[in-house]
């Protein structure tokens, strides 16, 4: 067998799990095919297959038999216009056809002509509901709301009222056909995003100028972008100085400044001057692109409350089914009831009960509240992150890169009174050997200990062995001959691991402290050679956030940190948070959060998702800031904040609690609507047509409130 091939694909007509389930079976033992994955609510199908043995071609044409055909332009995804739309042709076929029968029989045509019309009228409204109704009975062994309208309606024609049968099928079809446009009003919010990107780039190749589509671009090609012009993908700036919106990407609208060696992204937009940019990510891997793609995976990753009204629904409308017999059934038999009139009020119970707007009204609301966050640079994997945010009380935060920029600067180098080899007569040779250990590391630290050897000119000495200590420092040797390992990190790496006497040291090493100051120690297995401290600014907004939180009702806020206690507490002092919790190796993050979350239940941890990645799994909700353009954290963290701005912490938990709220609203309408809708049923007050029509309303009512989310 060759390697498989995989073909990702939007196709057309799939809005629905039923729809999913008649794909999945249509494909069934096509040749070659070797898994399939369907997303409904975005529209996509994931396919392996084996080149070998089939083609991408004829998988294609496999799906558009079957009546999914492929999309070619993504922008023009979403239903056929609704001329071409043949569920709403059929619903406007019904609705002509009833009124046609209901206008001959007012002409006092025989009683034939009117029944006969209204029969057809039925089919016409229920081809497609009806099918579907069979086939998931039949296929699925389920029984759905379609075949409880089905029933409905066939039950109601033959005890000799074709009318309201029709009518039904009728109201019923309608509903069914705006379903496709309702899914897509709440795709748009996400896919808006998609028609910021520019179809065309102007490249840069052998010294001319061209454009191409953007699909051809491939990584180090310099494109250039115009005022005014979007940027066609990720790249990084080679020539040019401009400011660049990149609210698309992260929400926020302040143009930031960009220069030679900035990362720009796909589909932001550029202002006053050009810009050369040389391309990093294809245009199908850029950063917009995956928003996108995560966005539709987190639609289909439904919370507790959906799963749970979804297993609730399968087995209600059985049940609504089986109490509906026995309506019709029994109060005649057991208690003399007539029978038409039972039958009938059994009838309406049916379609009086069934849960469309109850199914509906989780789903909808949280489709719309992700594509919604999504367009303020808040990206929520799933309907159960969702559910979570809206319930946080305590809210932790890592330090560096967090609550600081995680930009700190080298400030002092202190060389120690006795060093053990000549290898660091001055602070210069310090700095330069600890640069060539940090060269290797990606902490923070790190790159402003190289970025301050190389501020200074100094050489670099090469190292092997290079180890990364998480949470403490590194190690490496010197490639030398000389064997001799070399240690970098905290004082508590050398105290603790190396057991090392720090006390001649103590008294500089609490002085850089109280300063704020970072300190880190080099030195060897045996002996520290000298101090280099280091200072990270505090994010301007951070006291502002932390107070907005408060104000958002959340009780507590930590910082978790592996920095020295005098650090932290001077920075959370500074930033207005609650407790600190300092000294903390990874591991320890772990079991603080872990801590926090038996006693407060809901807890939230803040980080970069780089170096915190364990702590962010722990909590109940993993937030990574500034994730746009880092692979790592947009894929792991729970919630990807795009822009490095702590005050989109407060803006995703009021999203979420909003959502929280028209979820409850949408779920207490639906229920009290059905219940007074079955009581009236099962009392006689309603007729089937007045039924049907309650109902399609309250799903009308639901879908309006949750599209509400689309607005933040
Ligand atoms: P934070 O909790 O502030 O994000 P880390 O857990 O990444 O910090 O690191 C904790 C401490 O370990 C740092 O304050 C520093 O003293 C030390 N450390 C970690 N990595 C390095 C490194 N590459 N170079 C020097 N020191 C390091
Ligand atoms: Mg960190």
């Amino acid at each position: 067998m060759s390697r498989a091939q995989t073909l990702e694909l939007r196709v057309h007509n799939l809005d629905c799990e039923n729809e999913a389930a008649a794909l999945r079976r249509g494909l069934a033992g096509a040749p070659g095919l070797q898994s399939i994955t369907i997303f409904p609510k975005a529209a996509r199908v994931t396919l392996a297959f084996d080149p070998a043995v089939t083609s991408a071609e004829a998988v294609s044409q496999r799906l558009s038999t079957l009546g999914f055909p492929p999309v070619r332009d993504p922008g023009s995804l979403g239903p056929p216009p609704p001329w071409k739309n043949a569920k709403v042709l059929a619903a406007a076929g019904s609705g002509l056809l009833l009124a046609a029968g209901w206008l001959s029989s007012l002409a006092g045509a025989a009683d034939a002509i009117p029944v006969a019309i209204y029969w057809i009228a039925m089919v016409t409204g229920g081809w497609f509901f009806g099918r579907e109704a069979l086939e998931e009975l039949l296929y699925e062994r389920e029984i759905g709301i379609e075949l409880l309208m089905t029933t409905a309606a066939l039950t109601a024609a033959a005890m000799g009222l074709p009318g309201e049968g029709a009518t039904l099928a009728f109201l019923y079809s309608i509903s069914e056909a705006a379903e496709g446009y309702t899914e897509d009003r709440t795709r748009s919010a996400i896919r808006a995003l998609m028609k910021l990107t520019p179809k065309v780039a102007l490249v840069r190749r052998d010294g001319h100028d061209t454009e191409v589509s953007v699909e051809e671009l491939v990584p180090g090609d310099i494109f250039i972008v115009r005022p005014g012009e979007a940027i066609a993908t990720d790249g990084t700036v080679r020539a040019g100085e401009s400011s660049v919106n990149q609210a698309p990407v992260t929400g926020e609208s302040v143009p930031v400044a960009k220069r030679s060696g900035d990362t720009v992204f796909a589909g932001t937009l550029n202002g006053e001057a050009t810009l050369e940019v040389e391309v990093s990510r294809t245009f199908a891997e850029n950063t917009i692109s995956r928003i996108i793609k995560l966005v539709e995976e987190a639609q289909e990753r439904k919370g507790t409350a959906q799963r749970f009204i979804e297993r609730f629904g399968r087995r209600y409308s059985p049940m609504v089914l089986a109490l509906g017999i026995g309506l019709a059934l029994l109060v005649p038999l057991a208690f003399g009831g007539e029978w038409r009139e039972w039958i009938t009020r059994a009838t309406v119970f049916i379609v009086a009960a069934a849960p469309c707007a109850l199914v509906i009204s989780i789903p909808i609301t949280m489709v719309a509240a992700l594509g919604t966050a999504a367009r303020h640079g808040v990206l929520v994997k799933g309907g159960i992150y969702m559910e979570e945010l809206a319930k946080i009380r305590v809210v932790a935060f890592d330090k560096t890169g967090t609550i600081t920029r995680g930009e700190p600067d080298v400030t002092d180098i202190v060389l120690l009174p006795e060093p053990v080899t000549a290898l660091t007569p001055d602070e210069h040779a310090l700095l330069s050997l600890a640069a060539s250990l940090e060269i290797r590391s990606e902490h923070p630290i790190a790159r402003a200990i190289v970025r301050a050897a190389h501020a200074r000119g100094l050489r670099l000495a090469a190292v092997e062995e290079f180890r990364a200590l998480p949470g403490a420092g590194g190690t490496a040797r010197l490639a030398d001959g000389s064997g001799i390992s070399f240690y970098i990190g905290s004082p508590r790496l050398f105290e603790t691991r190396l057991r090392i006497d720090l006390t001649p040291v103590a008294a500089q090493i609490a002085r850089l402290q109280a300063d704020g100051k970072t300190v880190v120690v080099i030195g060897t297995s045996d002996a520290p050679l000298g101090l280099i401290a280091v200072q990270d600014t505090m994010r301007p907004n951070a006291p502002a956030a932390i107070s907005a939180l408060r104000a958002a009702g959340i009780s507590r806020t930590v910082m978790l940190t592996g920095d020295a206690p005098a650090v932290a507490q001077l920075i959370a002092a500074r930033a207005r948070i609650d407790d600190v919790f300092a000294n903390l190796a990874p591991e320890d993050k772990v079991s603080k959060v872990r801590e926090l979350a038996s006693h407060y239940r809901h807890v939230a941890m803040v980080g970069d998702g780089i170096n915190d990645a364990p702590a962010l799994a722990e909590a109940n909700v993993g937030i990574a800031m500034g994730t746009a353009g880092t692979d790592v954290a947009l894929e792991t963290a729970d919630v990807a904040l795009m822009a490095d701005n702590l005050e989109k912490i407060t803006e995703a938990l009021r999203l979420a609690r909003r959502a929280d709220v028209l979820v409850r609203q949408n779920l207490v309408l639906s229920i009290a609507i059905i219940t007074a809708l079955v009581a009236g049923a099962v009392a006689g007050f309603l007729s089937l047509p007045v039924a049907v029509l309650a109902h399609e309303i309250t799903e009308f009512l639901v879908i309006a409130n949750g599209l509400r989310m689309l607005r933040a």
